[in-house]
């Protein structure tokens, strides 16, 4: 009999997982898994049993997801909540419950589209404060690096930021500058040596492109509210061009780089031949770019416009081509609403719309259903959505697999299951996103945080919010 007791465990209730098949050291094996103080404390392989002839339960919890899949919590590494300064776009307490119903146990906030934007250490305890209390899963800060903020790096490194994001070219909104190679040369000499890492919008205005984008510096001739036309006016150049700068940066420096929302596939062999001369370089590609293909945007369907824009199904198929061979590390949802107004609905204007797609809710099932004419397995989906974001984000040793010692954050979902997207299920507070009727294969049944359950299909979300502000990072 392998007896489970307790005695030595006085301070918390333990609480019991277990299931058929738990995704443990790269295996989907049977498994029970222990919890105590939100932490993974046990995991005993190959034992499943719903009577107690192999494991001799005293706990008063047990969660069993029988024939489900029992694996680590999403970390979505790539979320704009916008909180404080633009709380209509998206909120902490929305965007959370999103990703709670979405089986997301992290997310990782952008630094831009708040006001103030996180700049300085002033503004990341700005941040810190507006999120406290309100938050349905874990979240991470990433700061930014914008010109003149050199000397805001280092505290906010050791105030707990993830890293830094960056564009090289305008942001869309003023209070997030783009840098320069200059500026660039002066933030990575803060970096050397802090191990964080400097996260790249990597786009380039090349040749006078990615300046149309407003409707006075369109030729007359282009038709708005066709995508063609905006996505001529983002060419895959200005991708390629953007990747080669981060490529000689990261070598120059040895300081950890990472593209953001991968789009142009032409830029993938730079990459690698960066990679491959010891570049410390990720990219991760988005739900979007996975899923979407540009030729079948319909006229005026603003809510398809992100930047760099959704490319053709050739590209597409070459992005799943990439992560399955892991040249691509990750996969996230760069989820980044607005107010409907802003979309320009009315005169399905892609030019003139804000840029962003709406979906921190949907990722599991998204890259799951597109995934399935590429093989991908829910191995790859663990890798890809759990363990890379997790580290990429200096979340390694706490989030991302079910380890001994590692908080116990899980999803519990039925790869088999299909479901349709509908407004009403939406949690984001603008709900404009690509995804309504779209039918999705894999469905969340149960997310749970350290271990709390927080979303149950049943029941829905936990009536408090659980989330805590990760501020203890450690890069390895
Ligand atoms: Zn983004």
């Amino acid at each position: 009999m392998n007896k489970h007791t307790f005695s030595s465990f006085n301070t918390y209730a333990m609480k019991v997982f277990r299931g058929k098949r738990v995704v443990v050291d790269g295996e989907i094996i049977p498994a029970t898994v222990f919890v105590e103080g939100g932490k993974i404390v046990d995991i005993q392989r190959n034992i499943y049993s719903q009577d107690s002839n192999s494991v001799e339960l005293e706990s008063e919890e047990v969660v069993d997801a029988g024939d489900l899949v029992l694996m680590p919590g999403v970390v979505d590494s790539h979320v704009h909540v916008n909180e404080p300064g633009r709380t209509a776009w998206e909120g902490f307490s929305t965007a959370t419950k999103a990703a709670a119903v979405g089986g997301i146990t992290t997310i990782v906030d952008m630094p831009l589209n708040s006001i103030p934007s996180t700049t300085s250490l002033s503004s990341l305890n700005i941040k810190l404060d507006s999120a406290r209390g309100q938050c349905y899963v874990d979240v991470g800060f990433w700061g930014g690096v914008v010109p003149g903020n050199q000397d805001e790096l280092v505290p906010m490194v050791n105030a707990g930021v993830a890293g830094f994001k960056c564009f090289l070219i305008n942001s869309g909104v003023e209070e997030f500058q783009h840098v320069t190679e200059e500026d660039l040369h002066i933030a990575m000499k803060q970096l050397v040596g802090t191990e964080s890492v400097l996260l790249f919008h990597a786009e380039v205005d090349c040749a006078g492109l990615g300046q149309n984008n407003t409707k006075e510096e369109t030729a007359e001739s282009a038709d708005d509210r066709k995508y063609q036309t905006f996505l001529e006016s983002r060419p895959d150049k200005m991708e390629v061009e953007a990747i080669k700068l981060v490529c000689k940066l990261c070598l120059q420096y040895k300081v950890r780089c990472h593209i953001v929302h991968l789009s142009a596939c032409e830029a993938l062999p730079i990459i690698q031949s960066a990679r491959d001369s010891g570049a410390p370089l990720t990219v991760e590609t988005t739900h979007h770019y996975l899923n979407l293909a540009s030729e079948n945007i319909p006229d005026g369907a603003t809510y398809f416009k992100c930047c760099p824009p959704v490319r053709n199904k050739k590209n597409r198929d070459l992005l799943w081509k990439a992560v399955m061979s892991r040249e691509i590390d990750m996969v996230v949802s760069d989820h980044s609403p607005c107010t409907s107004d802003l979309k320009h609905l009315d005169k399905g204007d892609f030019l003139a719309a804000w840029g962003g797609i709406s979906s921190v809710q949907f990722g599991l099932s998204l890259f799951w259903t597109a995934g399935q004419q590429y093989d991908v397995t829910i191995l790859d989906l663990c890798r890809c959505l759990c363990e890379n974001t997790s580290k990429l984000a200096g979340l390694g040793s706490q989030k991302g697999s079910i380890t001994v010692g590692r908080d116990a954050d899980f999803v519990i979902w039925d790869p088999e299951k299909s479901w349709s997207v509908k407004e009403q299920m939406i949690q984001h507070k603008n709900k404009l996103t690509p995804y309504i009727d779209t039918t999705l294969k894999g469905n969340v049944s149960k997310t749970i945080l350290r271990g709390n359950v927080v979303y149950d299909e049943h029941t829905g979300l936990s009536e408090k919010p659980f989330g805590q502000l990760l501020l203890d990072i450690k890069f390895c």
